[in-house]
């Protein structure tokens, strides 16, 4: 081989490793940037924007009141929460899209009276994976909110997500700090069915991070999954 080709092959290798360093090292720090944001949330204590609340995750105070609960459309929500649903309630409005809000905060003994309505109507097993009981239900954090269509169509059902309020959501919600907090197909890990419509407030960042990567809040967390009680 000419010596000049082996110098030309010498540099491409070296060209190529340098590449490849400098990507790992990239790769690196994206994976410790993540993890430094996992650490820094707070997934424990009600107050936090970031709390897991889930069947095997009860609040840390079961009779948990928000210190500060506004109006918006409605129904009560955390300050943060409901400033946002002001906006994105009205950016749907601008687009054609009508969003209300059909259920916001709920104290520990409305969860109880709804739980039980449903344990009486269909038995405990199926209320118990259509709605949450007292304690461990994210409506009493504040956070949370159930949208609907203004003329009530699909309300609280999975057909809400091909009407415009829930096709609306789904594709910009994580713009202002929500997430589809129980997808679908993912009943085995949140404990919950499909609801296109309950939407929960965690803030913008982790919001496009969730909505990005298609994770709920149990796998971004690293928090096993929490099918049952
Ligand atoms: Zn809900």
């Amino acid at each position: 081989m000419p010596r000049q080709l082996v110098k030309t092959h010498i540099a491409l290798i070296g060209c190529v490793c340098l590449c490849l360093l400098g990507y790992l090292s990239w790769f690196e720090s994206q994976a410790q940037q993540a993890s430094a944001q996992t650490a820094r949330l707070d997934f424990d204590s009600p107050d936090s924007l970031a709390v897991v609340v889930n069947k095997t995750r009860p609040l840390a105070d079961p009779a948990y009141i928000p210190a500060e609960l506004h109006d918006a459309g409605g129904v009560l929500l955390r300050p943060e929460a409901a400033g946002a649903f002001g906006q994105l309630s009205a950016e749907a409005a601008a687009a054609g899209v009508g969003i209300t809000a059909v259920s916001g905060y709920r104290t520990a003994a409305d969860q109880a009276h709804i739980h039980e309505s449903y344990s009486a109507s269909y038995g405990a097993p199926t209320a118990d994976g259509i709605s949450a009981r007292a304690g461990h239900s994210e409506h009493q954090t504040g956070l949370a909110v159930d949208i609907g269509n203004a003329d009530g169509s699909c309300a609280l059902e999975p057909c809400f997500e091909t009407t415009p309020a829930g096709a609306w959501a789904a594709a910009n919600a994580h713009r202002y700090g929500f997430v589809i907090r129980y997808p679908a197909g993912a009943t085995t890990i949140t404990g919950f069915a499909y609801e296109p419509w309950h939407l929960r407030f965690v803030g913008t960042e982790l919001a496009a991070e969730l909505h990005e990567t298609g994770q709920t809040l149990e796998e971004f967390a690293g928090f096993p999954p929490a099918p049952s009680y």
